[in-house]
């Protein structure tokens, strides 16, 4: 194993484990201001201030008024179920966010009893240890006992955009000072903890930091359709109370019936609905690795248009292996894989790229290669932070500690011979500039045994290969150049290494002094490192494109790395070809641009590419502002330190798990627990299920409400003068609405919900023709049932009763015939609530008691046939009315009749995909 240079060595041994514990009793957890829960009682009276039920309320008083208990009863009953539902429902939402938000709640690292332990958090006490690195959110207020190169950006405390450089040897006290809520963004520091939870900072700015709440998108429109709805509803009773009272009935018995219509006729579990949709999928997703951190997340992600993703890591495997060396002596390859640091230098057989050696057939490189080479890699381990552990724990492979780019360097080194702690032995570091992917290089100064001093140089070719840092001939620094560009070229992530002395004396210096130190350095060469493309990356691509999502990579490395990986995964539309990156005059608008080119204003429509190369965190956040301003719905993945904005300006931004800094997960509304980009495919799937089922649930709900209205409206017109009874109404509402609505919530998602457009996200959640269907449906469902009552009439039977069971017959037939699958074991919960509305549906015709309440009469079995055959009906016209939709549609078009677009999104349609 290899030590990084700058040990968090002799660091304290913190609190011990039950010190801590005694102390978290004691001063309580590191939290500020976490808004109470809502108690049950405020919950149930909120329910029970909603307008329909007070109007319930006034019907139980007025049935109690006109002695008609059978309705009071019924009314209660719809009362009690109602408010139980709704508080159920609630508490249920509420325990899915909460268990969500625990477990993307932030962490941090602390010393205690002597190991490195990683706690909640809410439980780090005064007194821990803290070990703090770039890109963790300091969890708080805490004393800096040492530092290397620190720099905190306290903007969240004091608004000030530029990071404070931190060191505990400056003397002053707020040099060493760390506030509770800010974030490390360069260095490492060990601090001991002064305060926490309302005594820190973090009391300061505790508004900030609780999550946002309140109605979703969704839910707000929907809040709004209810109220419209509501008040079409009111006047069409009010008519049907006219009608009755025209043709002679009483005032009592009219005001309840259309009372009750309403109730019915409204679907007021509708916001319920939509909250328990959305805390489910947020769960499914969660089980499927996907932690949504804001419940509307879950919605915004079943209409993402764009997956803008970063490179390393991400599309790739991110474990680097060094395979080319070129030096102005020679090119060497590297054998050997992963951070295993066995394998061979040998002279590069291609010739390509080779210098003055010339070798042609592979074996060991000519002494002045080999050379040059160990050189440019000594250099390179000593400009280095990373780590290589042997397998441990069970692993059978080399693993790396800290960046994946530097740990390959250092395997490179080892496979040439060279130890890195003898080296740091030899050559103690004493200064350095971190790499930051602004300057997108990185130096250390060491001091040499002879008493001199050693800078030492790594980064992207084009920033390390000029006048300003090299001491080298145009014609050098012109061929490293076309070097860089070949294994650029092939794929390679390619880094410049260079050296030198350093010139005059260090002197006292402080972080962050050291960057004219590289001066002036020697080229020593180019390191090559591959990074393969992960295997399941291809698939996730096409996975994107089917599901009318445009793949986007935007990486901070070079272009022509980017171009080839991208065109390997089909991410580029038009294939490999010389599309216009910098400098070149494109004749066709380019799929590869570099964030300088978009800082220039040389894209004309950024919408157009597809490798945004070379960028830096700013222009991350241009690009998802220009495609946000074409329309489009943008998930973004980062998870550096600097990706904090982007992620928060994208619609949905993505943090990974595992490889992300605290303050990107933080940022972020998806967290990806196992860092997979298909897991966000994944979400976007859970995301269009929870769309499809909301709608599923509006067109059955208003479906069948509309259906009731109408049978009240024109039934007085065909001389069934009171079509239904009040509680007759509320009973189906209750079977209906209540018992299998809320079951429409869990339908599996669709099989070709991944192989259409995304919704645009602005439409409205009845748009795309549902308005019609429900009408449509409704008309169907009234005449079938009429039909059913008028034959009843005809015949001599109970007609009220045979009206009654049709229309509730019809609308669990409609449940059935929206299942896309209708065998599917999936969601037991919909036969089973259908199953509990049949027998409860046969119970009123069948218990004494019911049938008093309800006043129903018995069916004989061939107006029990008939009332079957409406509900096979309601099955026929529902699966009939989708077909029809989707062959409508035409190909492509959607499952059981829940549409998506009509057509792509102009931003967001791959061209042909
Ligand atoms: P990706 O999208 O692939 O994750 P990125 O945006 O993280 O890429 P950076 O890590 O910023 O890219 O790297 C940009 C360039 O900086 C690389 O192409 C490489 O040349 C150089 N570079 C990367 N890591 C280091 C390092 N540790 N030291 C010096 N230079 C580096």
């Amino acid at each position: 194993m290899q030590d990084p240079p700058a040990p968090p060595a002799a660091r304290p041994d913190g609190l011990t484990e039950e010190e801590a514990a005694r102390r978290l009793a004691e001063r309580g957890r590191n939290e500020v201001g976490q808004p109470p829960g809502t108690p049950l009682r405020a919950r149930v009276a909120a329910q029970l201030r909603d307008p329909l039920i007070l109007v319930l309320l006034g019907a139980v008083a007025l049935t109690l008024l006109t002695g008609d208990h059978g309705d009071t009863a019924v009314i209660a009953l719809v009362i009690v179920v109602n408010t139980g539902v709704g508080v159920a429902q609630e508490v249920r939402a509420d325990n899915a966010i909460a268990a969500l938000t625990a477990m993307s709640a932030p962490v941090a690292r602390v010393v205690r009893g002597g190991a490195e332990r990683e706690v909640p958090s809410a439980e780090v006490v005064p007194g821990d240890v803290l070990l703090l690195g770039e890109g963790d959110i300091v969890p708080a207020d805490a004393r800096l006992l040492r530092s290397w190169v620190l720099a905190v950006d306290e903007s969240a405390l004091t608004g000030e955009a530029v990071p404070v450089d931190k060191d505990v040897r400056a003397g002053e006290p707020e040099a060493g000072a760390l506030r509770a809520g800010t974030v490390v963004v360069r260095g490492r520091a060990v601090a001991t903890v002064t305060a926490t939870g309302a005594d820190s900072a973090l009391g300061r700015i505790a508004a900030l930091l609780r999550p946002r709440r309140g109605p979703t998108p969704l839910q707000r429109r929907l809040a709004g359709l209810g109220r419209v709805l509501a008040a079409v509803t009111v006047a069409l009773c009010l008519l049907v109370l006219l009608l009755g009272l025209a043709r002679g009935q009483s005032l009592e018995t009219m005001a309840v019936t259309a009372i009750s219509l309403a109730v019915a006729a409204v679907p007021e579990s509708l916001p319920a609905v939509v909250t328990l949709a959305l805390a489910l999928g947020a769960r499914r997703m969660a089980a499927r690795n996907a932690l949504v951190r804001r419940l509307p997340a879950v919605e915004t992600l079943g209409s993402v248009t764009v997956l803008a993703t970063d490179k390393t890591g991400t599309l790739t495997e991110g474990r680097m292996v060094v395979e080319r060396v070129w030096t102005p002596r020679g090119t060497v390859r590297l054998t050997g894989g992963g951070y295993e640091p066995a394998g061979e230098l040998l002279s590069d057989g291609s010739g390509s790229g080779s210098g003055s050696g010339g070798e042609r057939a592979p074996g060991p490189p000519a002494p002045a290669t080999a050379q040059a080479v160990r050189a440019l890699l000594t250099a390179a381990a000593l400009c280095n932070d990373a780590a290589l552990h042997p397998p441990h724990d069970g692993e059978e492979r080399w693993s790396a500690l800290g960046d994946p780019t530097e740990a390959a360097l250092l395997a490179a080194a080892a496979k040439a011979g060279l130890d890195r702690a003898e080296m740091l032995r030899e050559h103690p570091r004493i200064g350095e500039v971190p790499f930051d992917s602004l300057r997108k290089h990185m130096t250390t100064v060491h001091r040499e045994p002879s008493g001199g001093h050693l800078v030492c140089l790594k980064g992207a070719p084009e920033t390390v290969l000029n006048g300003s840092l090299l001491d080298e001939t145009p014609l050098r620094l012109e061929r490293a150049h076309r070097e860089a560009a070949a294994l650029s070229a092939e794929g390679y992530r390619v880094l410049a290494v260079a050296s030198g002395p350093l010139d005059g004396e260090p002197g006292r210096r402080g972080p962050g002094r050291w960057e004219e130190a590289g001066r002036g350095l020697r080229l020593l060469g180019l390191a090559a490192l591959s990074d393969p493309p992960k295997e399941a990356a291809g698939a996730t691509v096409a996975a994107c494109r089917g599901a009318g999502i445009t793949p986007v990579v935007i990486t901070g490395d070079h272009p022509a790395t980017a171009r080839a990986v991208a065109a390997r995964l089909g991410i580029l539309d038009r294939g490999p070809g010389p599309t216009g990156t910098d400098g070149t005059a494109p004749t066709e608008p380019p799929e590869v641009v570099t964030g300088r080119a978009l800082a220039a204003g040389q894209v004309a429509d950024p919408s157009t590419v597809r490798v945004f190369a070379r960028t830096d965190p700013q222009q991350k956040v241009d690009i998802v502002q220009a495609w946000r301003a074409r329309g489009a719905v943008t998930a973004m993945t980062g998870d550096g330190v600097n990706d904090g904005p982007a992620l928060r300006q994208a619609d949905i931004g993505v943090a990974m798990g595992r490889r992300g800094t605290e303050v990107a997960r933080q940022a972020a509304d998806l967290v990806l627990a196992d860092d997979e980009l298909r897991t966000v495919v994944a979400a976007v799937e859970e995301g269009r299920r929870v769309y499809d089922n909301i709608r599923r649930f509006l067109l059955y709900g208003m479906a069948g409400g509309a259906a009731e209205i109408l049978v009240m409206l024109i039934g007085p017109f065909l001389g069934l003068t009171v079509p239904l009874r009040a509680g007759q109404i509320l009973w189906i509402n209750l079977l209906t609405h209540g018992l299998t609505g809320v079951a429409m919530g869990a339908e599996p998602v669709s099989a070709n919900a991944m192989r259409r457009p995304p919704h645009p996200s602005g439409r409205h959640v009845l748009g795309d023709g549902l308005w019609v269907r429900i009408l449509r449906l409704a008309a169907l469902v009234t005449a079938v049932c009429l039909a059913a009552a008028l034959w009843a009439r005809e015949t001599g039977r109970p007609w009220q009763t045979a009206l009654f069971l049709a229309l509730l017959a019809a609308q669990l037939g409609i449940v059935l015939g929206l299942r896309e699958r209708l065998l599917t074991r999936e969601n037991p919960f919909l036969p089973a609530a259908v199953l509990a509305a049949v027998a409860l549906g046969a119970a009123t015709v069948t218990v004494p008691f019911l049938e008093e309440v309800l006043r129903t009469e018995p069916l004989g079995p061939s107006a029990l046939a008939a009332v079957a055959a409406v509900g096979a009906a309601g099955f026929a016209a529902a699966r009939f009315e989708s077909r029809f939709t989707h062959g409508a549609k035409g190909a492509g078009g959607e499952a059981a009749g829940f549409p998506g677009a009509g057509g792509l999104p102009a931003a967001g349609g791959p061209p042909g995909a």
